[in-house]
């Protein structure tokens, strides 16, 4: 069978840095995918949310298959003319004063850490190399080895120490802690407004709102990493617009692209991106035109068919057809916009791995958790039917051919 020739050859000669569900994908349209056997499913990951806009949206192919006959890459050491586009879109959009493009979001919480740590000493007047940025318990802001040593997940960091020193995590969800927390030497608090990779974790009302607060008063800057939640992904264009309040730097990647291509910017003001002296900070690939035309597009869809108040509604319909779900096997759910947390009395791979049977594909988040979180281009017919395909999986019928047991038996743990 191709698939399991194509999983081989992946298995033998990859790293095996990833536990996927054992479907090839050979092409894909909007919500769906479909692997190498013919097999059509409904995606409800999203690539982590990267394609909010739905997979292959025609206009940013269109887009993109227009700048790659032109000019895809000419390095920062030249302009480009699609650049200062991007950023003029990026400005009226957000309404950041700027922004500084890179691929991946771990660049740019990356260039986010550095531009903080550069304020801090050039503009706050801390004292050279004794810069502290305070993070939260359970964040998820990428991969590279600075982020990974601030991981309270013990698994990110096992044996990939020693990392930088000047970070310090604070409990999530608690701005007295924050508070506590904070000495003359802080220059910024980072955090996702909701906490994607730990599980679609939403902070009590109005924590961020007093995180602001807390911040202004010490003159610490507020960085939220949106890579996740941001562009629509949780009803509004970025989840601190929930609570009424404005971070100095915000960091977006993912549906940046609309999953064509790695793309991911810092926005923040003037006074926090002025930091940047020529050489200070680059990327070979960050701002190339065909990254800048791509997110360009990517926006646009963004804007033009309205995905953050689709996720709303759609997202609230959902969460409330969820509650209704009489389940055993359910222990919470929780989540903003078409961003829902299924929470389980048990691990959550075996679920997955009986959704994908049935023509759903999601994956399973810190062990007992299912992530929800499908296109935001959705239709609600397509919704209503991976709904019901969890419905079936979660409180199986009596006559109904899903065996969670049997299913958890044949799976091979990570
Ligand atoms: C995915 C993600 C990142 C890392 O992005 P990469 O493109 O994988 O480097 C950072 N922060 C959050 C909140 C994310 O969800």
């Amino acid at each position: 069978m191709l698939a399991n020739h194509l999983i081989s050859l992946e298995e033998r000669y990859g790293a095996h840095n990833y536990h996927p569900l054992d479907v090839v994908i050979e092409r894909a349209s909007g919500a769906w995918v479909y692997d190498v056997e013919g097999r059509r499913y409904l995606d409800f990951l999203a690539a982590y949310s990267a394609v909010n806009q739905g997979h292959c949206h025609p206009a940013i192919f269109k887009a993109m298959c227009e700048q790659a006959q032109k000019v895809t890459l000419t390095s920062r050491a030249f302009r480009n003319d699609q650049l200062p586009l991007l950023l003029k879109d990026l400005h009226e959009l957000t309404g950041f004063e700027m922004a500084l493009p890179m691929n991946s979001g771990a660049e740019a919480v990356e260039t986010a850490l550095k531009a903080a740590r550069k304020w801090g000493e050039t503009r706050k007047g801390i004292p050279a190399g004794h810069t502290q940025i305070l993070v939260a318990e359970n964040n998820f802001h990428g991969r590279t080895i600075s982020i990974v040593g601030f991981s309270s997940e013990s698994q990110y960091r096992y044996g990939f120490g020693p990392f930088p020193s000047g970070f310090d995590r604070v409990p999530f969800g608690d701005a007295q802690a924050l508070r506590e927390k904070i000495t003359p030497d802080t220059c910024a608090f980072l955090v996702e407004p909701i906490q994607g990779e730990a599980g679609i974790i939403v902070p009590p009302a109005g924590y961020l709102r007093e995180v602001a607060a807390i911040c202004r008063e010490h003159n610490v800057l507020l960085i939220c990493d949106e890579i996740q939640s941001g562009l629509g992904r949780t009803g509004r264009l970025f989840a601190f617009m929930h609570d009424e309040i404005v971070p100095d730097v915000v960091v977006i990647g993912k549906a940046l692209s609309g999953g064509f291509y790695p793309v991911s910017a810092m926005l923040a003001s003037r006074e926090v991106l002025g930091v940047f002296s020529p050489g200070d900070h680059g990327s070979t690939f960050g701002g190339n035109p065909l990254a800048c035309a791509v997110a360009r597009a990517a926006l646009r869809v963004i804007v033009d068919e309205d995905l953050s108040e689709r996720s709303a509604k759609l997202g609230a319909y959902a969460l409330n057809r969820l509650q209704r779900i009489r389940s055993p096997h359910v222990a919470s759910l929780r989540g903003k916009g078409l961003w829902i947390a299924v929470d389980l009395n048990s691990p959550a791979r075996p679920f997955c791995e009986a959704l994908k049977e049935r023509g759903v594909l999601c994956k399973e988040t810190h062990d007992t958790v299912i992530r929800l979180a499908p296109p935001l281009t959705i239709s609600q017919e397509d919704l209503d039917w991976g709904l019901d395909q969890i419905e079936a999986v979660l409180a199986p019928q009596e006559d109904s051919s899903v065996d969670i047991d049997a299913a958890s038996r044949n799976t091979v743990n990570a």
